[in-house]
């Protein structure tokens, strides 16, 4: 049997959760974060103290780490060693260690894996950095999403401030522009376009306007083939 897979790579803040999230649930796909794997493994680290710096001590830590995805009405749960840590793994400080965890070559290996087991079992959107150049580089529809880093600064502090958070947007502009660099700069898997991919600039359009985009090309790319 042969599934569709849709890959959405794109820097952070660029909307690729929420777009990426709302698009499998009106194709009723399975929506894979992939973000929130990193993320859960760099909690692990963090609670056992290794520092975001230590490679070797990331690559040992990945020893008894077992990290499993579960649905509850469509919305994805991330369990790290059977605790679900879907709420404690979006902290600035685990983004920062997610980000360091995933320069790691183990780390990525840990996950390659289990990424693309996903992909054998059904139909699904799956979002990260390198999907579409290495977890699934033969998926039907690829989509780099992605804004300036100025545009997606401005949301995520509007988010943040929402959410009673004390930041300032000159300091959430830095974070994004350091993740971005560290992501795309990387030696192993770093951010960017998979040639066949179609870029999304998700700068001047809505929430709306970015999920029925997204929808428009799963749609012209997959038409006849589900
Ligand atoms: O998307 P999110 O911000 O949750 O990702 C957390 C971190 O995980 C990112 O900073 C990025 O470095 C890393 N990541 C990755 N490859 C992926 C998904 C996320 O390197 N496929």
């Amino acid at each position: 049997m042969n599934y569709i897979s849709v890959a959405i790579d794109g820097p952070s803040g660029a909307g690729k959760s929420t777009v990426a999230r709302a698009a499998a649930m009106k194709l009723c796909y399975v929506y894979v974060d992939t973000g929130a794997m990193y993320r859960a493994i760099g909690l692990a680290v963090c609670r056992k103290g290794v520092s975001g710096e230590d490679a070797a001590g990331i690559a040992a830590a990945l020893d008894g780490i077992e990290i499993t995805l579960r649905y509850e009405n469509g919305t994805q749960h991330v369990l790290l060693c059977g605790e679900d840590v879907s709420d404690a793994i979006r902290t600035p400080e685990i983004a920062y260690y997610a980000s360091k965890v995933s320069a790691v070559p183990e780390v990525r290996q840990f996950l390659l894996d289990l990424q693309r087991n996903m992909a054998q079992k059904g139909n699904i959107l799956m979002d990260g950095r390198d999907i579409g150049t290495v977890i699934l580089p033969d998926a039907q529809v690829k989509i780099f999403l992605t804004a300036s880093a100025k545009c997606r600064a401005e949301r995520r502090y509007r988010e943040l401030i929402a959410k009673g958070q004390d930041v300032t947007l000159e300091r959430v502009l830095s974070d994004i522009e350091s993740r971005d660099e560290q992501d795309r700069t990387r030696a192993i898997a770093p951010l960017r376009q998979a040639e066949d991919a179609v870029l999304l600039d998700t700068g001047n359009l809505t929430l709306e306007e970015s999920i029925e985009a997204v929808l428009r090309i799963i749609r012209e790319k997959t038409e006849g083939k589900a």
